[in-house]
């Protein structure tokens, strides 16, 4: 069953600085209890595209295309059903929790305040299935009384977690989640995601720049380039047999355990991806490819199948050449 699907998604940014068009027709769906991995350098819409779900976005954003949760489109929604749509259906979890945490309230308190906005229960019950969350996320349930500064980074992130588990969500977005933490503190965070997503059988759309991070937790990636997707399909497949030639310099830059070829072709990618305010015509990546042939600079390539439950938008993969990076 489809709990999350992206119709012909665009966003654009407009305002003083002119049109920047962060997000280009992405389609994607996501299976109730699915792992998807969202994968791309900075600046190429992942943002974008997970804040865009929760109506999230700034008021310059202008936002076209459908975005629908359990067959809901939220795009549409009156603003009583999204709030009640956030936390309950779907939430997010980002990067820096100190500053999504409220300096001045108990971290029980925090835990505990969507629990009390969304279900019908007291103050103290509220507090109790707060403890309880804390606790399940590592958690002393003594830190409740502790303030954000009292912790650190990996107890915050974890406290972020709890927040977005507690009101029972069928979707959560972890956003570079754990991308602020160091390399320990990181596998566990993960692993704590990856096993809670399987205890309560929830989605998740787990965005990083970081593919080792996405193939640790994911089923499914989809690698975003310049707003748009050009390759999706099982994570494994995509991080280690990469079938566009952009997945396969991600992931000779971010390396995934187990991956004999990451050994052969360390390095990665020099450059930026485009401004997107200053597109090049053709392929996007095509400045930045090795593997590029004349027809990439002249037309965009569609997003095709090119092996089983697998599309990429490279011309050179959908002739069935191999994708070889140096
Ligand atoms: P990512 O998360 O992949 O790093 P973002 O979604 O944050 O990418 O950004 C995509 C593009 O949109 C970038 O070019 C960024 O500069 C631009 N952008 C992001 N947020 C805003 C905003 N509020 N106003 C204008 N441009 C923005
Ligand atoms: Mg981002």
């Amino acid at each position: 069953m489809t709990l999350l699907e992206f119709k012909d998604l665009h966003v654009t940014y407009t305002g003083s600085r002119g049109r920047i068009p962060a997000v280009r027709g992405v389609n994607l769906k996501v299976a109730a209890g699915e792992t998807v991995g969202i994968a791309g350098e900075s600046g190429c819409g992942k943002s974008t595209l997970a804040m865009a779900v929760l109506r999230l976005l700034p008021k310059s954003a202008e936002v076209t295309g459908q975005i629908l949760l359990d067959g809901e489109d939220l795009l549409a929604m009156g603003w009583g059903r999204l709030r009640a749509v956030r936390w309950t259906g779907a939430s997010i979890v980002f990067q820096g929790a100190m500053h999504s945490l409220n300096a001045v309230h108990r971290i029980g308190r925090q835990v505990a305040e969507p629990i009390l906005l969304h279900e019908k229960t007291t103050p103290a019950a509220a507090a109790k299935r707060a403890e309880a969350l804390l606790e399940r996320v590592g958690l002393p349930p003594s830190r409740a009384r502790s303030f954000p500064h009292e912790l650190s980074g990996g107890q915050r992130q974890r406290v972020m977690i709890a927040m977005a588990l507690a009101c029972d969500p069928d979707l959560i977005i972890a956003d570079e989640a754990t991308t602020a933490l160091d390399v320990m503190v990181q596998a566990q965070v993960l692993q704590l995601i990856s096993d809670l997503v399987t205890e309560r059988g929830v989605g998740l759309v787990m965005i990083s720049h970081d593919l080792s991070v996405l193939s640790s937790v994911c089923d499914r990636a989809a690698v975003m380039y310049a707003g748009r997707i050009v390759e999706q399909g099982p994570a494994h497949e995509v991080f280690t047999n990469a079938r566009h030639p952009y997945s396969a310099a991600l992931g000779a830059a971010f390396p995934v355990i187990g991956d004999p070829a990451a050994r052969k072709n360390p390095g990665g990618l020099a450059g930026d991806p485009p401004d997107p305010k200053r597109l090049p015509g053709g392929c996007s990546f095509r400045p930045r490819c090795a593997v590029a042939v004349e027809r990439c600079g002249e037309e965009h390539p569609e997003l095709l199948e090119v092996d089983t439950a697998r599309v990429s938008a490279c011309f050179v993969a959908q002739e069935g050449e191999p994708i070889v990076v140096r």
